[in-house]
C-alpha cells in the first residue's frame, strides 16, 4: 500500500532528499503513521528513523530548511530533534535493543529497519512509511499492524511477556492507548500485563503520571482505570482508589461500591469538562471514604469527615507521585474538601445565606464545584436523578442571583483593619479581628448588605459592645 498523501508536509521531501545526500534510508514511523491511518488529528510529533546516523541526518535536514533551525542533540539516546513550523521532528538511527532485569534502559546497537520495528511497543506503533525516493510513501508493516488498527487491537510485535518485562512502562502505554483510542488489549497481552504488574515498581513516578494524565484526558477514562484495576497495576499506583472497592454488609445494611461509583463520576465529569485537574478531583473526591468508614447501628454506614481526610490524602498522593505541590494540587484539595457542600445545601430549602457561604468558601471555583457535584449524581433511579439535577439547577441560579447582588465571590472586607484601628485608636490587637469577623459573618448571614455604610455602623456597634471608645 502507498500512503503518499500522508506525506503532504514539505518537511518529508526535505528529509527524503537529505537522507539521499547521506546515502541512508529513512522512514517516518510510529504515532504519526498510526494517527494518519486512524484519521485522528495529525500529530505535531514526527518520528524519523534512518538506517545510519540519526544525528547526522537531523543536521543535514536543518541545512536545507529556511532559517536552519537549531538541532537539539540527546547524546545519551543517540537522538536529535528539530522544530519545523509547529512540529517537533525527532531523528533516531535504526537500532537493536537488549534489556537487563533491573532497568528499562536497554543496551543499544545499530540495526536494520526491521530491528527497529521489533523494538517498538505495539504493532500499531511499528508502522513505517518509506521516505526513500524509489518507494516514497510505501507502508512497511511487518507485524500486520494495519489489521490490528482495523480490529482495534493492541498487540505487541514480539512475545508480550518479554516486551512488558523489558520495559514495564509499556503496560501503562497499552492501557492508555486502549483508553484513548477505544481499542482492546489482545488477550495474551492483557495476561502478560497482569503477570508483570509488579514490574511497574521500576518505573519513575513522573513517567507514570504522564500516562495517568493521558488516561484521565481520554473521552471515557473509566476504560483505562478498569484495565489498571483488572491487571493489578492500580493497587500499586493508586492504592487509595482500590481501597474504595467492595461493598460491606452488616445487619442487612449495605453501602455502595465507591470505586465503581468514582469511575462513573469521572466519566460523567469528562462529558462536561476537559479540565484535567477537575477530572483529578472527580477521581479523588471519595478517597477519604476508605479510612473513615464506620458502621453505626442506628444510622448504618457513615463516612464522617471523609472530605477533610480526603483532602489531606490528596497532598500525600501528589507528593508520592512527585506531582508539583502547587495551585493545581490546592485546587484538587479544595474540590475534595468541599465536594459534599452543595449536596447538603440542595437537600434542603436553598437559602441565600447558605449560598453566600458556598460562594465565599469556593471563590472562583464555585462553578467547578457545581460541575463536580452534578457528576456525582450516579443514582439509577430516574425520579431521584431528575430531582437532584433540578435541585442543583436551583442552586446554580441562586449562585448567580446572590453573587450579582452581594459580590462575595472574592470577598474584600468593606472596612479595613486600619480603619478599625484609627476609629477606636487601637494598636494591632484581638479586637480588630473580632470586629472584622463580626462584619463578615453579618454579611454572609444576610444581616447587613455588603456595603461600606452598613458595615461602618456595625463596626461602631461592635466596638461599643467590646467596650471600645471612638477616637473622636
Ligand atoms: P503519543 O504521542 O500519543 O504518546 P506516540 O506513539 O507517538 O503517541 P511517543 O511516546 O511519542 O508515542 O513514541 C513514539 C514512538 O516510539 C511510538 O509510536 C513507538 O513506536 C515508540 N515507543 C515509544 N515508547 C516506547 C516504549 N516504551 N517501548 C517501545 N517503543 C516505544
Amino acid at each position: 500500500m502507498n500512503y503518499k498523501k500522508a506525506l503532504q508536509n514539505p518537511i518529508f521531501d526535505v528529509i527524503s532528499k537529505s537522507a539521499a545526500n547521506l546515502k541512508v534510508d529513512s522512514y517516518v514511523i510510529g504515532g504519526f503513521v498510526r494517527d494518519f491511518l486512524l484519521d485522528r488529528t495529525q500529530k505535531k510529533d514526527i518520528d524519523i528513523v534512518c538506517v545510519g546516523d540519526g544525528i547526522a541526518l537531523a543536521k543535514e535536514v536543518s541545512k536545507h530548511l529556511p532559517d536552519q533551525p537549531k538541532v537539539q542533540i540527546f547524546k545519551t539516546y543517540g537522538t536529535a530533534m528539530l522544530k519545523y513550523q509547529d512540529c517537533d521532528i525527532e531523528f533516531v538511527g535504526a537500532r537493536k535493543e537488549s534489556y537487563t532485569e533491573d532497568s528499562r534502559n536497554p543496551a543499544v546497537n545499530p540495526g536494520t529497519l526491521e530491528d527497529d520495528q521489533n523494538r517498538r511497543d505495539f504493532t500499531i506503533n511499528a508502522l513505517a512509511l518509506s521516505l526513500n525516493p524509489e518507494t516514497y510513501g510505501d507502508l512497511l508493516d511487518p507485524f500486520n499492524g494495519i489489521e490490528d488498527l482495523k480490529n482495534k487491537s493492541i498487540r505487541t510485535p514480539l512475545d508480550p511477556k518479554i516486551t512488558y518485562s523489558d520495559d514495564p512502562l509499556r503496560m501503562l502505554r497499552a492501557i492508555r492507548f486502549a483508553s484513548q483510542l477505544h481499542f482492546t488489549i489482545e488477550a495474551n497481552s492483557l495476561k502478560a500485563i497482569a503477570e508483570n504488574a509488579q514490574r511497574i515498581d521500576i518505573i519513575t513516578e513522573e513517567r507514570i503520571v504522564v500516562e495517568l494524565h493521558k488516561i484521565l484526558e481520554s473521552e471515557k477514562p473509566s476504560v483505562g482505570f478498569l484495565l489498571l484495576e483488572k491487571t493489578g497495576l492500580l493497587k500499586r499506583i493508586l492504592p487509595e482508589l482500590t481501597a474504595l472497592k467492595g461493598i460491606d454488609e452488616i445487619e442487612g445494611q449495605r453501602h455502595k461500591d465507591n470505586f465503581y461509583h468514582t469511575l462513573e463520576v469521572v466519566d460523567n465529569i469528562s462529558e462536561n469538562t476537559d479540565n484535567l485537574w477537575l477530572r483529578w478531583a472527580a477521581l479523588l473526591h471519595d478517597i477519604g471514604k476508605a479510612p473513615t468508614k464506620k458502621f453505626n447501628k442506628k444510622v448504618g454506614w457513615t463516612f464522617h469527615g471523609h472530605e477533610f481526610e480526603g483532602s489531606k490524602m490528596v497532598y500525600r498522593l501528589f507528593k508520592r507521585l512527585k506531582m508539583p505541590l502547587n495551585e493545581k494540587m490546592k485546587f484538587v484539595q479544595k474540590m475534595v474538601l468541599m465536594s459534599s457542600r452543595p449536596i447538603v445545601l440542595a437537600q434542603d430549602i436553598v437559602t441565600d445565606s447558605a449560598v453566600r457561604r458556598l460562594i465565599f468558601d469556593a471563590g472562583d471555583y464555585v462553578e467547578d464545584l457545581m460541575t463536580l457535584c452534578e457528576a456525582d449524581i450516579t443514582t439509577k433511579n430516574p425520579k431521584r436523578f431528575k430531582k437532584y439535577h433540578n435541585n442543583f439547577k436551583i442552586v446554580r441560579e441562586k449562585i448567580e442571583e446572590v453573587e450579582a447582588r452581594d459580590h462575595v465571590r472574592n470577598f474584600q472586607p468593606p472596612i479595613s483593619g486600619e480603619e478599625i484601628m484609627t476609629t477606636f485608636n487601637l494598636k494591632p490587637s484581638r479586637e480588630i479581628g473580632m470586629i472584622k469577623e463580626t462584619i463578615k459573618e453579618a454579611i454572609l448571614d444576610g444581616d447587613i448588605p455588603n456595603e461600606y455604610e452598613a458595615a461602618y455602623q456595625l463596626m461602631l456597634k461592635t466596638g461599643e459592645k467590646l467596650g471600645l471608645s471612638t477616637s473622636s
